[in-house]
């Protein structure tokens, strides 16, 4: 007898961002990269720094902000803003509201991709109580060469959980995020539900190839099942 459930779902595996999707990190994140920039002499506040550098690479923030300034950074800044930020984490991380029971809703397989380092990732869901909800499935940018607009972290978080790219459902909430999973041929969907989402940036992501967008992690289990069984 066939299994009729397995047979009309379209999914094999889901992958999470990390940043803005499992963790409410990205005001944080801001909040560290202003206070760093202002203590080396380029004033900017954390709002500033979510319009300006949110989904742009720590490589080409610097550039920037090193152009603008007229002066190079310290040759250890980045090590300075990544303990600043691991810092603020321990105090002030929290959990996106209502992923746990998203998570334990969610029967098929899961997994993490996320453009942060390995500690960053492990340190944040680890103060957000969720590390081991889903060790040890969690993939990093520095395991490939491009990150996130490529393809290339999706992918290989698809080849190492065994699953097929276009049995992949993802769930982001940046731009360059939705731009990476359209690239690796999967399903993506957009969430905007984090404390940096402004107005209209669910329909930024829906414009840039979301299936669908939502802003509560209780929608969640249930847009899994309408869009994977159309
Ligand atoms: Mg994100």
């Amino acid at each position: 007898m066939q299994n009729t459930r397995h047979d009309t779902v379209r999914f094999d595996l889901v992958i999470f961002d990390c940043d803005g999707v499992l963790v409410d990190s990205e005001v944080i994140s801001c909040a560290a990269h202003a206070e760093m920039l202002n203590r080396h002499g380029y004033t900017i506040t954390p709002d500033q720094v979510l319009e300006r550098f949110l989904g742009v690479s720590d490589r080409e923030a610097r550039q920037t902000i090193e152009a603008e300034l007229g002066r190079a950074l310290p040759d250890d800044f980045d090590s300075q803003m990544k303990q600043a930020t691991l810092r603020r984490y321990a105090d002030e991380l929290r959990a996106i509201p209502r992923i746990d029971e998203a998570i334990a809703a969610i029967s098929l397989p899961k997994c993490v991709a996320s453009s942060g380092t390995p500690e960053k990732i492990r340190h944040g869901l680890t103060c957000a109580g969720l590390h081991d909800r889903l060790a040890p499935h969690i993939f990093s940018a520095s395991q490939v060469e491009r990150g996130k607009p490529a393809p290339d972290l999706f992918l290989f978080a698809a080849g190492q959980m065994r699953a097929a790219p276009a049995r992949c459902l993802v769930i982001e909430d940046s731009l360059p995020g939705i731009a990476a999973a359209v690239a690796a041929g999967m399903s993506v969907l957009g969430f905007h539900g984090g404390s940096h989402c402004r107005p209209g940036h669910g329909e930024r992501l829906r414009a840039a190839g979301a299936a669908a967008i939502f802003d509560d992690m209780r929608q969640l289990p249930g847009l899994i099942g309408r869009i994977g069984t159309n």
